[in-house]
């Protein structure tokens, strides 16, 4: 049986929180590259981050579960700036993030995903991980 890397995270506790939610759905998944990322977190770039992996076999499964908490997640996150709540996850227009990309899948046996950004769908505003409750931006 082979395993697929589904997604990666720059933290453990987003990582833990979305294997948890898969755990509890009864896929069988786990995190590599957790601790290294813990203990090292200034080479989690080189590495690819902390990356959940599922088997094949439940790729579509566990694709359509992430998707769903994602969804979750963006829809009870209110932007700081223009207080909705519309926010979309899009890739990171960076180059180096295709690179690194391209080079985790030359050298290993998986393709890290790019990294990407959280953006207010009305005013524009964009952050690496959504705003907190509460938390203004002035
Ligand atoms: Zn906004």
């Amino acid at each position: 049986m082979n395993s697929v890397v589904i997604k990666t995270f720059d933290n453990y506790f987003s990582a833990r929180i979305f294997l948890t939610k898969l755990q509890d759905r009864g896929l069988n998944c786990y995190l590599f590259d957790e601790n290294t990322v813990t203990i090292g977190p200034v080479i989690s770039t080189a590495i690819g981050y902390i990356k959940l992996v599922v088997a094949d076999k439940d790729f579509d499964f566990a694709s359509r579960l992430l998707a769903e908490f994602e969804y979750e997640k963006l829809k009870n996150t209110v932007c700081p700036k223009c207080f909705s709540n519309n926010f979309l996850e899009i890739p990171k227009p960076a180059r180096k993030n295709y690179l690194v990309a391209f080079l985790t899948w030359l050298f290993s046996s998986y393709a890290v995903s790019v990294e990407n950004v959280y953006q207010c769908q009305n005013c524009g505003y964009e952050c690496d991980s959504l705003p907190e409750a509460g938390f203004v931006y002035n």
